[in-house]
């Protein structure tokens, strides 16, 4: 099969007296083939949302089609393409559809490592920046500092994206070094099949073979006793030799359940970090990184309002963003405020109407303690603690200016305000209780 162009014109003919037209350029439009291998047609395709739809709703007569075309096609692939920034015009649709280095696309099936999770599209913000910062000490010296490094946090929020991107890089930096990558279900599931077929040196050899090793989704392992006791023996190998192993997880290891002392307290000997949800400068950050990177240059307004209504995690900005970018696809302009809000306002969860006694309440709730001290003057070491927690929260989650927060905690000096944000702040990069405290208490306001 050469030309490819050829055979994707005659499949879209094909195609398009099959479906209605306006289906027909909603999905099909910047689409092209970018090449077959072994009866398997790549079809590069613009995001995610497109993705969905072909593979849910078209796949069978996208096959079939090819199939009419290429007898030996058994499967089609459908491979987002990232385009270049620039402003979108029918033009540039038109030099999009031109082949992409392959070597970005696919998961290596070597080390299980995606090309995509690398440090240059990864944002940085005040939500994850120790993470990344310990993520670079650890890509300077694997093995040898942070050893094991762990990062927790909510869904969506990077940790995948942030433990590959260490391994991508490892790989790129040291080409002696083997980096492996595995999900803890996989891990797990391969170590029980090589149990049942009597196999089990060779798993421990394989798995112990790695300079550098990466398990994401530990939280599972709780349940699973045979595979902790595994996993903390190929821990200590690692450890011993000074290699390199990173765990993510969606709790503190103290919150998992069902995890054993011995590998609580083998995490605990390495680097714990989490990272929090985006917060808005981040958000802005990220919207901007990545519209500029699927090739769409929105004004600062649509990106700043995309930023403040939708919160949560970074999965459903990108959900939201993709929605964008593919209307203003279709349309082959950007989009205006008006249509943007239009297209993401089911996306927007309403914000709970919160009023800062609200907050002094469920904070004091928390910490157990009575909710009027909060007010007063009393420097005892408990409501203090609570006070400045009330004053981050304030400040960092819900934009209270520091005179304000002053103001309404019993009439307090704002640089009182600013002092106890920033202790929180600070302290927040050494003390993982109070990590998990701040943590716990975000979940009390969702
Ligand atoms: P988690 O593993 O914490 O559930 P992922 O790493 O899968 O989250 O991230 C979800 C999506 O958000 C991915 O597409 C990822 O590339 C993107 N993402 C996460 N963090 C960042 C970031 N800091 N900058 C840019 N994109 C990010
Ligand atoms: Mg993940």
């Amino acid at each position: 099969m050469s030309d490819y162009k050829q055979l994707w014109d005659s499949c879209l003919l094909e195609i398009g007296s099959n479906v209605s037209k306006a289906n027909f350029s909603t999905w099909f439009k910047n689409t092209h083939v970018i090449k077959e291998e072994e009866g398997v047609v790549y079809l590069s395709i613009p995001n995610e949302f497109v993705k969905d739809w072909l593979t849910n709703k078209y796949h069978k007569l996208i096959l079939k089609t090819f199939r009419n075309f290429y007898e030996e096609v058994r499967n089609v692939e459908y491979v987002i393409t990232k385009a270049e920034p620039a402003k979108t015009t029918p033009e540039r649709i038109q030099t999009l559809n031109k082949e992409l280095p392959l070597k970005d696309l696919y998961v290596n099936k070597e080390d299980n490592l995606n090309p995509r999770y690398v440090f240059d599209n990864f944002i940085i913000g005040s939500f994850n920046e120790l993470a990344h910062a310990a993520a670079q000490a650890i890509i300077n010296r694997p093995g040898h500092v942070y050893n094991p490094f762990f990062i927790y946090g909510g869904t969506g929020l990077g940790k995948t994206h942030l433990i590959q991107a260490i391994g991508n890089t490892i790989k790129q930096k040291f080409a002696d070094k083997k980096v492996h990558y595995i999900t803890l279900e996989k891990f797990a599931t391969d170590y029980i099949n090589s149990l049942q077929v009597n196999k089990i040196n060779f798993f421990k050899e394989k798995y112990r073979k790695y300079d550098v090793m990466i398990i994401d989704d530990i939280q599972f392992v709780g349940k699973m006793e045979k595979t902790q006791e595994e996993l903390f023996h190929m821990f200590n190998v690692y450890c011993e030799n000074n290699k390199q192993i990173i765990f993510s997880s969606d709790k503190h290891p103290n919150f998992i359940p069902g995890l054993e002392d011995r590998l609580k307290s083998r995490f605990s000997a390495g680097m714990i970090v989490d990272v929090l949800e985006p917060e808005y400068e981040s958000r802005l950050a990220i919207i901007r990184a990545k519209t500029k990177d699927a090739g769409f240059d929105m004004p600062q307004e649509v990106l700043e309002y995309i930023a403040s209504s939708i919160s949560g995690n970074i999965r459903e900005l990108e959900g939201s963003l993709n929605t964008i970018i593919c209307q203003a696809g279709l349309k082959c302009r950007d989009l205006n405020i008006n249509e943007v809000k239009n297209l993401i306002k089911n996306n927007i969860k309403p914000k709970k109407n919160i009023s800062i006694k609200d907050v002094v309440k469920i904070i004091s709730d928390y910490y157990n303690i009575d909710e009027a001290s909060v007010y007063e003057k009393t420097r005892r070491k408990e409501i203090v603690c609570a006070r400045q927690m009330i004053m981050y929260i304030l400040r960092e989650d819900f934009s209270v200016s520091y005179p304000l927060i002053g103001q309404k905690l019993g009439g307090k000096d704002h640089t009182t305000v600013i002092h106890s944000f920033s202790k929180i702040k600070n302290d927040l990069k050494t003390n993982s209780q109070l990590v998990e405290d701040l943590e716990q208490i975000r979940l009390l306001f969702k």
